[in-house]
């Protein structure tokens, strides 16, 4: 089974040698029972605050495209 990072979002792989979890894109090296804690601390606010951002920067994205294909 694949765990994702509480923080970034990002894959993480397991160190077997001491079943800690490392993550692939912001380089969080921690244990399953702090990724667990550290996902139950993690409330919707912060995943809609996470889509918000992400919805801007397309729109950013978007209107700065247009922006180009204007001039
Ligand atoms: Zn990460």
């Amino acid at each position: 089974m694949v765990k994702f990072c509480p923080e970034c979002g990002g894959e993480l792989k397991m160190d077997p040698s001491t079943k800690n979890y490392l993550c692939k894109s912001c380089g969080l090296f921690t244990s399953i029972e702090k990724i667990e804690e550290l996902r139950d601390r993690s409330t919707h606010d912060d995943i809609d605050k996470k889509r918000r951002m992400h919805d801007d920067y397309l729109d950013w994205w978007q209107s700065s495209k247009k922006e180009k294909q204007k001039h």
